[in-house]
């Protein structure tokens, strides 16, 4: 029987080079397998183009605009990869870029400030990301937008500016303590969960997932990464959020139909799509 959802995947990068070979057919193919809505996320302004135009080809996929932390990587610390315009065109200058990236949030398929946030992970520059961050709320704030945040081992500094600024958005990949979760949730954040989450061993999620209320779970791929188990190490596509419901509702017990409409609804209330 095929899975009929629905899947609203609040997290995706079909941008991504890994979909050249079959992106239109793949794109075709998901509403047949449940899926609902995509959130496309852009990283710099290199991307953002061909986001906005999978958001306008496809009625049911919408846009985040934004740069991400790792944008900011210098040249050297790249290896193989090319730098992101942020530095190859920009030169570092992100207040720059994000006046570039202006005009895009003119447009009615976008519907988010992001992918932006901390990451720890990578030599990035620690002023500089924790700047650009700083303005990707505020812009996130003056615009009446949500703010989608990439946390990668920056918890504390993430938290610090998230409490001091109040935005509405969503916590995307979530890795932290469950009563992190509860207060982030709280204070009007989602909590996005994808394939990670049901990896071997992701105590904390499951944590996390049992704590906090289903009005505040987002469903998410990260797609090409991430796929869930069992099909994890595939190219990962958001049919595939299927595994990561199923997950959710077992550990809250809940029937699977629940958590699909319930982190369905909730995608469109943060998105402001009702
Ligand atoms: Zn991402």
């Amino acid at each position: 029987m095929t899975f009929s959802g629905p899947i609203f995947d609040t997290h995706a990068h079909y941008s991504s080079r890994a979909f050249d070979a079959d992106r239109d057919a793949l794109l075709a193919s998901l509403p047949g397998q449940g899926v609902v809505g995509v959130c496309e996320q852009a990283t710099h302004s290199g991307d953002a183009p061909r986001c906005l135009e999978l958001a306008h080809r496809y009625p049911w996929i919408w846009a985040a605009i934004g740069i991400h932390p790792e944008s900011l990587l210098p040249a050297e610390d790249c290896g193989d990869e090319a730098p992101a315009p942020t530095i190859s065109v920009y030169g570092g200058d992100w207040a720059a870029e994000m006046k570039a990236l202006e005009p895009y949030y003119d447009d009615p398929k976008v519907v988010a400030v992001g992918e932006c946030g901390l990451d720890y992970h990578w030599p990035v520059p620690k002023d500089a990301q924790l700047a650009l961050f700083e303005a990707e709320i505020r812009l996130a704030l003056e615009l009446d937008k949500p703010i989608i945040v990439h946390d990668r081992q920056a918890h504390a500094d993430v938290y610090a500016l998230l409490k001091k600024y109040r935005p509405k958005g969503v916590l995307h990949c979530y890795s932290g303590s469950a009563e992190d979760a509860v207060w982030l949730a709280e204070q009007g954040m989602c909590l996005g969960f994808g394939g990670a989450a049901t990896f071997k061993g992701a105590k904390r999620a499951a944590k996390a997932i049992e704590a906090l209320p289903l009005e505040a779970i987002l469903l998410e791929t990260d797609c090409p990464y991430m796929a869930p188990e069992p099909v994890r190490g595939r190219r990962c596509d958001s049919s595939m959020i299927q595994y990561v419901g199923q997950y959710i509702a077992q550990h809250k017990q809940l029937p699977a139909e629940q958590v699909f409409a319930q982190t369905a609804a909730n995608a469109r209330r943060v998105f402001g799509l009702e």
